[in-house]
């Protein structure tokens, strides 16, 4: 049971962040949500957290992007939740094209939320994890933190550098009581993938199911979609004292993507 620690989920009002901190408030966790989104629809979610699995749910409004919006984001969880124990650097964009025609303000700014903004984070936490001699770090890379693919480059990039970051962390961490691990998804249908279908549905004059299933076999030897509770199954694993000696791995979960 996670019950008495504090977790906060990066990106966590949409998508696998959401699903992983529903997940982290079913093991009894306290949660920090983040993200962007509708005031009220995020209200909704930190409150039927909050009554539904028994927690404490508050949300932080981090531009993960900014170094103070992060120190501010784990600062709330200490004054507000009396702690950070759980560190899982979730938030995340995309966007696609050859490199000659990437935009220059597309390339920084998905280097500084997929990549700078979870070492901003970490920055902020580890040495209140590292004092209390307990602490899990979790960042989201993915598959293509491992592989490549074409029209990928800032994101390709930054999901490869959140593996070194995890590396470095995971070392520094080693004898401290905290553990620095990545998981690698393959396809999750979540809003970041759903804008990739519908413009190749679009560019290609086909349906979006038409597409979907197109990209799901495309890479993935098993052609089916990974669902936001497959990825909080491997970060609750993490999480686990069983996991207690598990740093600095890459867990993939990607229905095959990088065994071929
Ligand atoms: P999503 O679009 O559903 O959710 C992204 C979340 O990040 C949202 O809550 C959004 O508000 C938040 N966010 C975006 N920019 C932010 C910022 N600057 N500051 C704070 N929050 C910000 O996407 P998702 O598919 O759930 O992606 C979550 C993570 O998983 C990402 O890091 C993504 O790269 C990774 N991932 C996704 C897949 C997939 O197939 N969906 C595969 C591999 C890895």
């Amino acid at each position: 049971s996670l019950k008495g620690k504090v977790a906060l989920v990066t990106g966590s009002t949409s998508g696998i962040g959401e699903g992983i901190a529903r997940a982290l408030a079913e093991a009894g966790a306290d949660i920090v949500f983040n993200g962007f989104g509708d005031a009220a629809a995020i209200e909704a979610l930190r409150a039927e957290t909050a009554s539904r699995y028994g927690v404490r749910a508050i949300y932080a409004p981090a531009d993960i992007s900014k170094p103070a919006d992060c120190a501010a984001m784990v600062e709330k969880a200490r004054s507000e939740l009396g702690g950070l124990d759980i560190l899982v650097n979730n938030a995340g964009i995309q966007f696609t094209a050859d490199i000659e025609d990437f935009p220059i303000e597309k390339w920084d700014q998905i280097i500084s939320i997929n990549l700078s903004g979870a070492f901003y984070a970490m920055h902020a936490a580890l040495r209140g994890m590292k004092e209390k001699g307990w602490g899990r770090v979790i960042n989201i890379s993915s598959a293509h933190g491992l592989v490549a693919s074409p029209q990928k480059a800032a994101y390709v990039a930054a999901k490869h550098g959140i593996i070194g970051l995890t590396k470095v962390a995971a070392i520094e961490c080693a004898n401290a009581g905290v553990t620095v691990n990545a998981i690698c998804p393959g396809w999750v249908l979540t809003p970041l993938v759903q804008k990739q279908i519908d413009a190749r549905a679009k560019e290609n004059g086909t349906s979006a199911k038409e597409e979907e299933a197109k990209l799901v076999s495309e890479k993935q030897p098993m052609h089916r979609f990974s669902t936001p509770a497959n990825i909080a199954a491997a970060a609750l694993y993490l999480c686990s004292d069983g996991a207690d000696t598990v740093t600095g791995i890459s867990l993939s979960v990607d229905g095959g993507w990088v065994a071929e």
